[in-house]
């Protein structure tokens, strides 16, 4: 009996001709993802089967394979030959199994048949086989609507049979929509904004400014590790950390006081931009949401938008905070970005920001220096980590 990852994916089939581009993408995911394992990935029919694996890593495969964009859902299957008895006794054991310390459960069998020169035919096998469960375990009843264990076999090139179903994480294979920038910070939105657009199949690479000595090295190790986080998902990204301590603090001698939050933002945007065109990616992504702050408004974000020709993704533009939480920490983030260490925009925050920033006004506040030089000294000493 050979034990086996079943994966089921989500809407590349819309995808047409380009289907099997898709399909492609999901697999070499899939591979990277578990390359220490050595599986052998194989597709076929709309399934992925992972074969190959030891024993002992099978849960941690799976728990891997639930963070891959693409996959809608997964299933620890045994594979047997499609001889009726085998099949039953399979079915019996995983049944066995997943009744241990259960004194009744409702259940049915899920059968599905691509072979059709099979003996018998999916209700047949429904019938067939929910008849000897029943026989074998009298702590069972059927349930044809909301039964607690579906029991499916699917009879293809042998007989697939599992009943559990992990929840992967859908959306698309993650480098199927090419490659997209993200302004992260230590905060709790920008991580989860990177997810977002990693699950709608981009490619990430990631900017962080730091003002150290008024943010600290813990600070900047926060985002490093935000960033892997974000990664297991993602996959590989590559992070730029800029200093960014000369641009703040001359915004703050030199511009007005309640601009300067906008106009950091801008100058952030500009040198993102700079390292997204060098990644070769197309867009930048910020984890605003309208209204959260004052540089957050619409006229702020028209003002921020202003300083770079890439288009701006903001896909939490329409959330509110605690459904940006209830993300984070369903993908794990949340923990490290509540860690209490400053961000370079908390540590010099204006007493009373504009909130509707007027864009000839800070255009102008703007050009009351020449950026230019400095612009280049951070953009030299950026340094560039791939993270994994
Ligand atoms: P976050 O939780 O992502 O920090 P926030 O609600 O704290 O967001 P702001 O601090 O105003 O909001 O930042 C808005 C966005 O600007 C962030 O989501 C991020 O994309 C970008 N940003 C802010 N600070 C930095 C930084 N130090 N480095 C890179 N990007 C940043
Ligand atoms: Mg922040």
């Amino acid at each position: 009996m050979e034990k086996v990852l079943l994966v089921r994916y989500t809407e590349i089939h819309l995808k047409g001709l380009n289907r099997p581009y898709f399909e492609r993408a999901l697999v070499d995911n899939m591979k990277r993802a578990l390359h220490e394992f050595s599986p052998r990935i194989e597709r076929e029919h709309g399934r992925i089967y992972v074969r190959n694996i030891a024993e002992e890593h099978m849960d941690e495969a799976a728990d891997r394979l639930t963070r891959v964009f693409g996959i809608h859902s997964l299933s620890h299957a045994v594979a047997v030959d499609k001889d009726w008895e085998t099949v039953v006794s399979a079915a019996a054991e995983l049944m066995e199994k997943r009744l241990e310390g259960v004194s009744s459960a409702t259940f049915k069998v899920l059968a599905r048949r691509s072979d059709k020169h099979y003996f018998m035919n999916s209700d047949e096998i429904n019938r067939e086989l929910g008849g000897r469960m029943l026989e074998k375990f009298p702590q069972l009843s059927v349930d044809v609507h909301k039964p607690e264990i579906k029991l499916s076999v699917e009879v293809r090139d042998m007989a697939y049979i599992y009943c559990d179903e992990i929840p992967g994480s859908a959306g698309m294979p993650t480098g199927t929509a090419g490659k997209a920038t993200l302004l992260i910070s230590g905060g709790i939105d920008s991580p989860v904004a990177g997810y977002m657009m990693a699950k709608r199949g981009l490619t990430l690479s990631a900017v962080h400014f730091y003002s150290y000595p008024y943010t600290s090295e813990r600070a900047r190790d926060k985002v490093v590790e935000l960033t892997q986080l974000v990664s297991r998902y993602a996959g590989e990204v590559r992070l730029y950390l800029v200093p960014f301590t000369e641009i703040q603090m001359t915004i703050y001698e030199k511009c007005p006081e309640k601009e300067t939050t906008v106009l950091m933002r801008r100058l952030m945007m500009r040198i993102a931009e700079r390292f997204a065109r060098q990644e070769g990616a197309l867009a930048l992504i910020t984890g605003e949401s309208l209204g959260q702050v004052a540089s957050q408004t619409l006229e702020a974000l028209v003002c921020t938008n202003d300083a770079v020709t890439l288009p701006v993704f903001r896909p939490l533009i329409g959330f509110d905070k605690d459904e940006i939480m209830d993300v984070a920490r369903r993908i794990g983030t949340y923990e490290t970005s509540i860690l209490p260490y400053e961000d370079c925009c908390t540590v010099f925050v204006p007493k009373h920001p504009v909130t509707k920033p007027k864009l000839d006004d800070l255009r102008t506040s703007e050009a009351l220096v020449d950026w230019t030089e400095m612009i280049e000294r951070a953009v030299e000493k950026t340094e560039l980590m791939t993270i994994k």
